[in-house]
């Protein structure tokens, strides 16, 4: 079947998506089922973004030879390709403690400061989406991350006086799916900056094989390529799809994973070869039918399809770009020839 008849099948009317973002399987935000054991531990066991884990083993190696904090990392790139891992790694690396939190929790400079005060010499923070900082508690980071100093206001109206305490040295790792969103204050005062990109499907095979090792599955050398292919460049989602392959083996009484057990795994969870699901084909499809290809401004786009638009941004789009399917443009999203081409349509 091709794969926009599945829309047809699955959206009778197209009145809208059927599945809820919560329920998406190829959303890379939803946290993996069980992520300690597949994690990688070290530097050496994380695959892929050489040149980037080369900059990071010299910084790592530096701090811990000056016996000081390594300076502040930001993190950056889509959900799911490994922004927690490496914080978790850099904490291993320097043999420190690993705190995290996430922007959203932070409600009160009070909830910074509480976190702030309990870390120890050397310690690793990290703040996962802190693009989502409200301004107040962004300003308290500001000096806590230039000088190890905690500014601080006691109590309310003329009563109120500022203190400042002292900080053990420590480094924060920021993570962030959109950098756009971060104040340049913020920005200026992390000394590395490291991007993920999505991976190659070499290197998700390796983290395929990998991950189906640990949690002693097996899976041939087509297997694993062919799962690569339809897991959008995202280890996570790789790692999620190996599960549910796992599990399609085991109903089909096969020994192993082979690019049979993908092709049906991914049929019965309707993604296409390419690993997209019903909302992204949705998403273009609404675009070529409504806009006629586009230019469509993101706003449009997210009421025609009741999505919030950060969630077009951070979990639909960034994939459907890199493939080549869809442009951003100065008036908004276009759909590509190559993206009409998969839909199954002509322009
Ligand atoms: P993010 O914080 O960017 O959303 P995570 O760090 O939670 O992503 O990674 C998601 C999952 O993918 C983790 O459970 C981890 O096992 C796996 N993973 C990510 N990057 C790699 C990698 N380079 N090598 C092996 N596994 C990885």
């Amino acid at each position: 079947m091709h794969y926009s008849q599945l829309i047809m099948h699955h959206a009778p009317g197209n009145k809208g998506i059927k599945v809820n973002q919560a329920e998406r399987f190829v959303n890379p935000e939803i946290p993996d089922e069980i992520a300690a054991s597949i994690r990688p531990k070290a530097l050496t066991d994380f695959i892929g973004h050489e040149s980037l884990k080369n900059n990071l083993s010299v910084f790592i190696a530096g701090a811990k030879s000056r016996g000081e904090a390594m300076d502040h990392v930001l993190l950056y790139g889509p959900p799911g390709l490994g922004k927690t891992t490496l914080a978790h790694i850099v904490a291993n690396e320097l043999g420190t403690n690993f705190r995290a939190t996430a922007a959203p929790m932070l409600t009160k400079q009070g909830d910074l400061a509480a976190i702030l005060t309990a870390l120890e010499p050397m310690d690793v923070l990290f703040i996962d989406e802190i693009h989502r900082l409200p301004t107040a508690i962004e300003e308290v980071l500001y000096s806590a991350m230039e000088d190890f100093k905690l500014d601080i206001m006691l109590g309310e109206g003329p009563s109120a006086k500022s203190v400042r305490i002292d900080l053990p040295p420590f480094t924060l790792v920021g993570a962030t799916t959109r950098t756009g969103l971060l104040s340049n204050p913020l920005r200026d005062r992390f000394g590395i900056d490291l991007r993920l990109t999505f991976y190659s499907p070499d290197d998700l095979a390796k983290i395929i094989m990998r991950s189906a090792r640990i949690l002693g599955t097996e899976i041939d050398a087509d297997g694993a390529r062919a799962l690569a292919k339809s897991a959008r460049g995202t280890p996570r989602i790789a790692n999620r799809l190996l599960k549910r392959a796992r599990d399609f083996a085991i109903a089909t009484k096969s020994d192993r994973i082979t690019a049979s057990t993908i092709k049906t795994t991914l049929f019965q969870l309707h993604i296409d070869e390419c690993g997209l699901d019903e909302i992204d084909r949705e998403y273009m499809s609404m675009i070529v039918r409504h806009y006629a290809g586009g230019p469509v401004g993101i706003d449009n786009l997210a009421a025609a399809l009741s999505e919030p638009a950060d969630t077009i941004e951070d979990v639909i789009e960034p994939y459907l770009m890199q493939l080549g399917f869809i442009q951003r443009t100065p008036r908004g999203r276009i759909i590509t020839d190559a993206g009409y081409t998969h839909l199954g349509l002509s322009k």
